[in-house]
């Protein structure tokens, strides 16, 4: 068993989200994390630590026992495939939706040959597909999916939709939400095993976020 817990959370809206959380259990980071130019950040807890990570990396180093626990969408959970980790622990948070968008009348448009579908979430777009049996053709993007169908590089785009103010903006509209988005809070499976109280006492500052770790 290690000294301390490592806690991995995703930079942007997931870490503005998850400090509250934490500092509703008693834990608060020694420095800003969202500031701090600090890689690894101490907290009020002495057993506690934090890794601030690009929000696509968290599952990695949970699933690699760099980190003991993490928080990350539900959106990189099923592009990682979730292999090693637990995950025990809806968040509530970060919530948005994955949806198929496009310029009206996309999908009648390619009724009869393969779709092609712009996205960022390849294995997500993929498995929706494929139960669908519907054949398509990827175009792997990291940004700005809204335009691929407004330039024609694709006929519907697969993203996260949080308002639709994005959407709706760019003349585009959803034709189906494939799943609700939320943050997850994620379990190394050995440390789960190996650590168990200590992980366990975490899980629960995090169910019930009014209670101090440790207060008596
Ligand atoms: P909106 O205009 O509020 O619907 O936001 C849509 C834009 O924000 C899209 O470009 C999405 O990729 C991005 N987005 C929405 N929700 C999230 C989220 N939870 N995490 C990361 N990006 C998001």
């Amino acid at each position: 068993m290690s000294e301390q817990l490592t806690l991995a959370l995703s930079k942007g809206r997931i870490l503005e989200a998850t400090l509250p959380r934490l500092a509703a259990a008693g834990i608060t980071p020694t420095v800003d994390p969202e500031s701090s130019r600090q890689l690894i950040i101490g907290t009020s807890r002495p057993d506690l630590r934090l890794l601030v990570l690009r929000a696509t990396d968290v599952p990695t180093f949970v699933a690699y026992g760099a980190a003991d626990l993490g928080v990350a969408g539900k959106d990189v959970l099923l592009e990682h495939g979730g292999r090693d980790l637990y995950e025990p622990l809806d968040l509530g948070i970060a919530g948005c939706r994955m949806a198929i968008a496009g310029c009206p009348g996309a999908l009648a448009a390619a009724q009869h040959r393969p779709l092609r579908v712009a996205t960022k979430f390849e294995a997500i777009a993929r498995d929706h597909f494929a139960r669908r049996g519907r054949q398509i053709e990827i175009v792997k993007l990291y940004g700005s999916m809204e335009l691929a169908p407004i330039v024609g590089l694709a006929d519907v785009i697969v993203d996260l939709v949080d308002t639709g103010n994005t959407l709706a903006a760019n003349g585009l509209e959803t034709f189906e939400t494939i799943q609700s988005i939320s943050a997850r809070l994620v379990v190394n499976k050995a440390a789960q095993k190996l650590d168990n109280a200590r992980v366990r006492e975490l899980i629960a500052a995090f169910e019930a976020p009014d209670q101090t770790v440790g207060a008596p």
